[in-house]
């Protein structure tokens, strides 16, 4: 493919990129490399982004002599983790991508039930070395996101109600910091950059290692449950009023959705607008089953009720097949701490004009153990809300990526009003973000600007939710 020479790239010599080249164990790829379409594709088919220079990072020198170079070419740097980001924020135009998802390692330590993660690891990486120890560390809802983008952000998911947000389990992590230097933050050692790690995304430096507290997972009791959309009203009531007071154990949530027209799933009602509830209870079904059922007692028959025994990281790689890498994908979201009979009217009417069959609005729910922890503990501060709220407009094809705008944009302002003004910073697009910001960290904001000022005061990491550092006096 022909590659226009950019100002950037007419800038970084050749002799330059020979001498980055030689000084890593990982490779540099550059646009003429024929692996540089693949390697610079990220998750999110809508996100286009043509970097100077990819340096797949294989340890931590690598990223030093990465971040070094970059530094003294003057290049906008990007810090890839699993490149699952929304607007694409794990990669940039012309400038450098410190590529870590070859960093893979985990380590599991099944006697302080804690594990050691590289920052290029996937959810389903950690689950899988975790189960094999009956752990697992709360992560998300699909297997192939990153663990340090999600992380960096907050995390949320099944596991959630009971343990908390995916920050509320880290217990330390190896930060290479804009200087140059390479430092621990925990609780006991730099813990105003451990403070602001935990929710306050990438501006901070580039994470080489996470230590996680992992807690006693193995078999759930799981899966999805879909109603036809008619019953939408019947069951979003329902569910809210039951997950209130649901035991911790269950993790939840409750979306609005389009049955797949694929098998299994009933001939029937292929591509018919449905509601739906996924749920995933830490245990057997001898007891998952009962405490479905005072839910499902109360509600019409569903379309088909998949919940049954699995071991947990099959639970967290169900919905791996439906989201391939590469699909168009338009994100909106909110905090919610309410969730009023009138807002479910409103996201009923909404998702039932969806663009697409995979488009879809999920619920999650905010309670439980991340309650238990105070708004001004981590940078993560709305934790006051009860819900989590994502709408994502996803098609395969590219023709139909103004078509998912539009819908998300219009679904969102109508839904709105009834939510708070921040949202979860993972799930932002970024056409919105910089009023956004400092909404979703409420009074953490000043605090969070103040640490960037002390670790990044020349905001070296700009291509995330951007935090800017407060400036002096
Ligand atoms: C299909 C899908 C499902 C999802 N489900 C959930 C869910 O259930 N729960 C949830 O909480 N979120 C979920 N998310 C959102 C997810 O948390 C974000 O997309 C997150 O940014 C992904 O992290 P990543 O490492 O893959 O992303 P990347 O695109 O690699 O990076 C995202 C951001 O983090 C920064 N970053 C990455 N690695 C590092 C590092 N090592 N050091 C410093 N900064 C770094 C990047 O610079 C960038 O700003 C989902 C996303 C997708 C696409």
């Amino acid at each position: 493919m022909a590659v226009a020479t950019s100002a950037v790239e007419s800038r970084v010599s050749s002799e330059a990129v020979q001498a980055l080249r030689s000084s890593l164990r990982g490779s540099v790829v550059e646009p003429d490399d024929p692996a540089y379409d693949e390697v610079r594709s990220l998750y999110n088919g809508m996100i286009d982004k043509r970097p100077r220079l990819i340096a797949r990072c294989v340890d931590v020198a690598d990223v030093l002599a990465a971040l070094n170079f970059g530094k003294d070419q003057g290049l906008l740097i990007a810090i890839r983790g699993g490149g699952h980001n929304g607007p694409g924020l794990g990669s940039c135009d012309d400038g450098l991508v410190i590529d870590l998802s070859l960093m893979k390692s985990v380590r599991v330590d099944p006697t302080t039930q804690t594990v050691r993660v590289d920052p290029g690891c996937t959810s389903g990486d950690v689950d899988h070395a975790t189960h094999a120890f009956g752990l697992a560390v709360p992560f998300g809802i699909v297997s192939t996101t990153g663990v340090a983008g999600l992380t960096l952000g907050g995390g949320t998911g099944y596991l959630t109600r009971k343990y908390g947000l995916t920050i509320d389990n880290l217990l330390e992590a190896d930060v290479v910091l804009a200087d140059g230097r390479l430092v621990t933050a925990s609780a006991s050692e730099h813990p105003d950059l451990f403070w602001a790690l935990r929710g306050g995304g990438g501006n901070f430096g580039v994470v080489t290692s996470f230590l996680f507290k992992a807690h006693p997972v193995g078999t759930v009791y799981a899966g999805p449950i879909f109603w036809e959309a008619t019953h939408a009203r019947t069951v979003m009531r329902a569910y809210r009023d039951f997950i209130a007071t649901a035991p911790e154990e269950l993790g939840s949530f409750v979306g609005l959705k389009t049955v797949p027209s694929l098998d299994p799933f009933p001939r029937e009602y292929w591509g018919r607008r449905a509601c739906a509830i996924i749920g995933s209870y830490n245990g057997r079904a001898e007891h998952g089953a009962p405490l479905m059922a005072r839910l499902l007692e109360t509600l019409p028959p569903p379309i088909f009720n998949w919940m049954g025994e699995m071991p947990f990281p099959t639970m967290q790689a169900l919905f791996d097949p439906f989201f391939p890498k590469g699909l168009q994908w338009y994100w909106k979201g909110d905090f919610v701490k309410s969730l009023p009979d009138e807002a479910i009217d409103t996201h009923i009417a909404q998702a039932a004009i969806a663009p697409s069959d995979l488009s879809l609005m999920h619920l999650y729910p905010i309670d439980g153990a991340v309650h238990r922890v105070s708004k001004n503990a981590t940078a993560w501060n709305t934790r006051d809300a009860r819900w989590s709220m994502v709408i994502a407009g996803i098609d395969p094809d590219p023709k139909h990526a103004d078509a998912l705008k539009t819908w998300g944009r219009a679904y969102w302002n109508a839904i709105h009003p009834y939510n708070l003004e921040g949202a979860y910073v993972n799930f932002m697009m970024d056409d919105e973000v910089q009023g956004r910001v400092p909404a979703s960290y409420g009074e953490n904001y000043q605090r969070l600007a103040s640490v960037k000022a002390k670790y990044d005061p020349q905001n070296l990491f700009r291509v995330n939710q951007n935090i800017p550092p407060a400036s002096a006096g």
